[in-house]
């Protein structure tokens, strides 16, 4: 006898794209089956008010939402495991998937939810002040940093347009680049270079982040050209130097960008294998948002039942 369990949907991740494709799913009676990873709730989970998320005019802790869209799906009939996902062959159908406990599984449609990590520097102060003046998403909270010096770190696109955001907000924001020169885009240069409230400190990094014990307050910066180390005084510090989808599991196996976003038929969420789908940040260099996240888990779901039923 055979140890291998069939689901009819599997879904890689525990984010709001992982919950809301449950959700669907197991309201079409397709009873998914769900692997967390490592991180149940995803990105979530590691920040503190979500303001801007629909339906919680006073906005929710990340972790309390992650909580009832576990809940939510659950209700209709979503297993979940808190367990890994190390191992996949989409080659042949059914799909095969592997959990970190050696069990091994197959699955009529496989929707893929395993998120982007954003990229931190990993200096001293980040980690512990993450969610309190640490952050890598202007769009998420640039609303909390009103009238108080930031620190942006990047010189790319996104760092321009972190930076030109977070001026509706803050009193100044410097621009931290390692170099002289900056990888944007001319244009996203440009746009920044013409921002009175933007200033780029060059050929600096940032050292450290230093805080109260409550939230950031100064950062140490090092000026590798003249030697020259310094305090600078900030109320926030964002990280703008990229994001590393979480896609390892699927090299070689799915298209893919050069960063490692899943490519998508778009509108669609069907990747280049028929029968797999991806939802959420894995799969979306653009938005990154849990809204976003929980639409393109929404589609994942119903596009994962409309093709189950065309091969029925
Ligand atoms: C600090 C912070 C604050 C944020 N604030 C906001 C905000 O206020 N508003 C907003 O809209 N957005 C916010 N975001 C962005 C938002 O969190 C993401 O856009 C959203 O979580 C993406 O959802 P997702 O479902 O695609 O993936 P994620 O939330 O990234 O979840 C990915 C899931 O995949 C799982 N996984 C990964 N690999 C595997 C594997 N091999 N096997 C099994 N599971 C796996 C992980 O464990 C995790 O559960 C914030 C992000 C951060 C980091």
């Amino acid at each position: 006898m055979s140890d291998v369990r069939h689901h009819r949907v599997y879904i890689i991740g525990s984010g709001p794209a992982g919950y809301t494709a449950a959700l669907y799913t197991a309201r079409a009676n397709l009873s998914p089956y769900m692997a967390t990873g490592i991180q149940p709730g995803g990105q979530l989970t590691t920040t503190t008010d979500v303001e801007n998320y629909p339906g919680f005019p006073d906005g929710v802790m990340g972790p309390d939402m992650m909580v009832l869209f576990e809940k939510q799906a659950v209700r209709f009939g979503l297993e979940v495991v808190y367990k890994m996902v190390d191992r996949v062959d989409f080659s042949s159908r059914p799909f095969r998937l592997w959990e970190d406990d050696g069990s091994e599984h197959t699955a009529d449609a496989v929707i893929i939810a395993t998120g982007a990590t954003a990229k931190y520097l990993g200096i001293p102060g980040e980690e512990e002040y993450l969610g309190r003046g640490v952050s890598a998403c202007a769009t998420c909270d640039g609303f909390f940093f009103r009238d108080v010096d930031l620190i942006v770190v990047g010189g790319g696109d996104t760092a321009m347009e972190e930076a030109n955001f977070l001026t509706r907000f803050a009193s100044k924001v410097y621009v931290v680049h390692r170099r002289e020169e900056l990888r944007a885009s001319k244009i996203m240069q440009e746009r920044a270079m013409a921002n009175d409230k933007i200033e780029f400190v060059w050929n600096t990094v940032v050292e450290e982040i230093h805080g109260d014990g409550d939230k950031v307050i100064a950062a140490t910066l090092h000026n590798s050209k003249t030697g020259e180390r310094y305090r600078q005084d900030i109320g926030g510090y964002f990280s703008a130097i990229g994001h590393k989808p979480n896609t390892d599991l699927f090299k070689d196996l799915l298209d893919m960008d050069d960063v490692g976003y899943l490519k998508v038929a778009s509108p669609s969420t069907n990747t280049n294998i028929e029968g797999v789908f991806a939802a959420g940040d894995v799969g979306d260099p653009i938005y990154r948002q849990a809204v976003t996240a929980a639409g393109m888990g929404c589609a994942a779901a119903m596009d994962a039942e409309r093709w189950l039923e065309a091969q029925d």
